[in-house]
This record gives C-alpha cells, sequence and structure tokens, in this order.
C-alpha cells in the first residue's frame, strides 16, 4: 500500500517534517519513505491512499492505563466525598471494580479501544482489576483489543485487598496469560503480557515474595508512590519507603513500570535510575487525586525513563501532553517548569522505548522503514510556521483530537475519514449503556456491604 501527499512527521532522532512525501507499507511494515511521485514511480502496481496533505505522525502510545474504569464516568459517588487518595480507592474504585462481570470489562474495554482509535492512540499497556471475575479476565480483554485492533500489554494487577484467596487468582491470571502470550509469541499477535501488581498500600511482603518466585525474570507493572498514603503504610509496614521496598522484594529492573512515582524523594529516584526501572506519568489523574505532582524533571534528568499514561481518563494522548507541561509550571509556580521538548520525550521517545520492549522484533514509535506501519492521520492547517524545533509546542497548543481522521495499526486502517471500520460505534455504546447501568446498581450495593 502506497500512502501519498503526506507531510510526514517521523519522529525521528533528529525528527523530520517532510512535505509532499509517501510511504510504502507491506506486511504491516514501513518499508519506504519518499517523494510522493519517486514512490508512485517505484510501487505503480500498488493502490494509493491519497493523504491530500494531512500530517502523517507514528500513533500516539499510553504507558499506564485501566479499561476497567470506564464505567465509572458520570456514577454519582454518594457523599460525603471523599478527603483523600485511599478514600478514593474505597469508595469509589474499589466497589466499581468488584462489580464487574465478564461482560461489562469486555464493554469497559471497547469504549476506551473506541475513543482510542478515534483520538489516535494505538497502543495501550493497561492494568486490570475485577475482583469478581478474576479468572479469564485478561482473555475477555484481548478478545476485545483482538477485535479492535490496536495493540496491548495486559496484567491482572494482584493485591492482598480481598484476601488471600483472590491474591493466589490474581497471581495465577497473570502466570496464566504470560505463559499463553508465549507459546504465540511468534504469532502476529498485537497483545503483549506483562505481571500487575496493584500498590505496595495493598500487598504484603509475602505476596510480593510469591510474585517474584512465581514471575523471576519478567517485568512487573505496579502503582508506586502515588500519595503520601502509599509511603505511610510501607514505613509503618517494613520500616523503608516505597521504591526502596520493590527493589528489595526485586520488582525494579528494566522490564517494570511503576505508575506515577509522586512522592519519591531523592534516594528513591537514584534507585529507579539504576535500575533502569520505567516510570510512568498520568498528571491529569495525580491532579483529580489531589496526591501532588510527580518530580519529573528530576527523574528525566536523574536518566530515568519516564513515560505518559492516562491511568483511564480519555483515551487521547495529546490532552495528557497538555496536563503534563501545564501542571508544572503551576505547582512549582515558575513558567520555566516542563520544556515541550521534555513532553515529547516521555510521550514519543520513551513510550516509544517501552512499548518495543514487550514484541519481538518490532519497532514502535517512528516513521521510519522497519518500524511497524502504526500511523495517524491529522487534518492540522497551522497558521504560524510548523518545524521541528517548535513542534511540542504546536502539538500542546495547537493539535486537538478532533483533527484526527485516520488511525492505522500494522498497516490496516481502523478508522478512515473519520469512519470506524472494526467497531460498531452505536452498538458498542448502546450495550455499554445498558451494562454500566447494572454495574452502578451493584456498585451502590457494594457500598452499602463496604460501609
Ligand atoms: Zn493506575
Amino acid at each position: 500500500m502506497l500512502i501519498t501527499h503526506a507531510k510526514i512527521i517521523t519522529w525521528e532522532k533528529p525528527n523530520r517534517i517532510l512535505d509532499n512525501h509517501g510511504i510504502f507499507i507491506e506486511d504491516g511494515i514501513i518499508k519506504e519513505i519518499a517523494e510522493s511521485a519517486e514512490l508512485v514511480k517505484h510501487h505503480p502496481d500498488d493502490s494509493i491512499i491519497d493523504a491530500t496533505g494531512q500530517y502523517i505522525l507514528p500513533g500516539n502510545i499510553c504507558a499506564h492505563t485501566h479499561f476497567y474504569g470506564a464505567f465509572a464516568r458520570g456514577m454519582a459517588v454518594p457523599p460525603p466525598a471523599p478527603r483523600e487518595f485511599p478514600e478514593i480507592l474505597n469508595k469509589l474504585w474499589w466497589p466499581l471494580d468488584k462489580a464487574l462481570t465478564h461482560e461489562d470489562i469486555r464493554y469497559s474495554t471497547l469504549v476506551c479501544l473506541l475513543d482510542a482509535i478515534r483520538h489516535g492512540t494505538t497502543y495501550l499497556i493497561d492494568h486490570h482489576a475485577s475482583p469478581n471475575a478474576i479468572d479469564g479476565s485478561l482473555d475477555v480483554i484481548e478478545a476485545a483489543v483482538d477485535q479492535a485492533g490496536v495493540r496491548a500489554v495486559l496484567c491482572y494487577e494482584v493485591s492482598d485487598r480481598d484476601g488471600l484467596e483472590k491474591t493466589d487468582r490474581g497471581i495465577q491470571e497473570n502466570i496464566r496469560f504470560i505463559e499463553k502470550k508465549k507459546a504465540d509469541s511468534n504469532s502476529v499477535s498485537k497483545v503483549a503480557a506483562t505481571f500487575g501488581l496493584h500498590a505496595s498500600l495493598t500487598l504484603s511482603d509475602a505476596t510480593l515474595y510469591k510474585c517474584k518466585e512465581q514471575y523471576p525474570d519478567g517485568g512487573f507493572h505496579i502503582h508506586a508512590a502515588e500519595g503520601n498514603a502509599d509511603q505511610v503504610d510501607s514505613l509503618a509496614k517494613a520500616g523503608t519507603r516505597v521504591v526502596n521496598r520493590l527493589m528489595a522484594r526485586g520488582i525494579l529492573g528494566p522490564q517494570s513500570i511503576l505508575a506515577h512515582c509522586v512522592q519519591v524523594d531523592e534516594r528513591e529516584i537514584e534507585l529507579l535510575a539504576k535500575s533502569k526501572t520505567w516510570v510512568s506519568h498520568q498528571p491529569r489523574s495525580n491532579m483529580n487525586n489531589g496526591v501532588g505532582t510527580a518530580p519529573v524533571e528530576k527523574m528525566l534528568k536523574a536518566g530515568i525513563p519516564v513515560c505518559l499514561g492516562n491511568d483511564g481518563f480519555s483515551n487521547a494522548m495529546w490532552e495528557e501532553w497538555k496536563a503534563a507541561y501545564l501542571v508544572q509550571k503551576a505547582w512549582h509556580q515558575d513558567p520555566r517548569q516542563m520544556s515541550a521538548m521534555d513532553v515529547s520525550q516521555m510521550a514519543i521517545h520513551n513510550n516509544a522505548a517501552l512499548a518495543g520492549t514487550f514484541f519481538k522484533n518490532a519497532l514502535f514509535g517512528q516513521i521510519s522503514p522497519g518500524y511497524a506501519a502504526d500511523l495517524i492521520f491529522v487534518d492540522y492547517h497551522p497558521f504560524t510556521p510548523l518545524t521541528v524545533d517548535n513542534l511540542p509546542w504546536h502539538i500542546v497548543f495547537g493539535f486537538h483530537e478532533s483533527m484526527v481522521t485516520a488511525t492505522m495499526v500494522g498497516g490496516k486502517f481502523l478508522m478512515k475519514d473519520r469512519q470506524l471500520f472494526t467497531l460498531d460505534e452505536a452498538e458498542v455504546y448502546a450495550r455499554a449503556r445498558e451494562l454500566a447501568s447494572h454495574v452502578w446498581k451493584r456498585y451502590n450495593g457494594n457500598l452499602n456491604i463496604n460501609h
């Protein structure tokens, strides 16, 4: 397939913006980039898609999300409003995730993936919880991801919060799914697996050791130091801070993702850098939960590969760019904080590097020969010059998700001219609304049990 007449933003290092260029795609991989006319000459018999002068960029990647949380949208949480983060978990997320059945999980995933395709996100790293529907839950999500046609990395968040039987089931769900994905690692599957852990504050040492024993050579995906409560709990439980605790239990390393790291000190930053652990930053979630602002620039300067996720907020990653850019300035009362270039380092380069660790022989996040043909078309008409030097600022101040007109994964259009090909939006939303109303009822029932 040939795509012609595009303005290609390659996001190579160094980045290039190529006017009136085309991309030749074969077997889901970008094979050649050249001027449109030249490319047509090289491949006279291939079908041509005319990008009509739109920008083409690599698809956005989300380093940390929760498909299971979609039905929280618009749900009434009875007063009084939670005063702090552990109360938010107790009053919102835990009674909600306990209300989910397999079918709820399927539709909760599908609505997130619709949102992702519409808004140009092609690869998502999910962190799942459904304590009353643990077994097989990752297969349900996998099937929805396969149907949608995006890429995802899945895990189940192990936690001791509902007793040891559910802890063990969570461990087994991770191991079962990891083994399953290992078995089909030579296939063209767009789904990979990792091992999920909820957070230091809901995990005993015994469980952490057990998880490490079950998955000695793999990486983990865990919330860490999201708020002060995680540190207070770790100090009380283990006499040490969260990152030190996770380090000592073998949870850190170049295959592990620590989501948030809002409340980390200098020593913890050093440990994260030394262990080459990935950190994922979710500024919209941090603001919403009132947990503070992550020391992102300090972490980047220390050499930590900080990535960008959405923690279950909309799958429109440029919204997260904007929050990441703005929040540091407000928090520090210093407009010099957080250059848009640093945001692009996280959202583009670090996310792409992280994405590459989960799939053998696959490259993501650049428009370059050999890379996966995961692309988006953006109908953006800047009224000021756009160059590689000011592109991150154009994204923060000018790009909107509604400008995404086409989304492609592995050389296949999931949306073109804003028409979706893999999912029936009206059907998915109608069924989701039906299911969500039942989930809300069960949520209210669970609240009454909890309190
Ligand atoms: Zn999260």
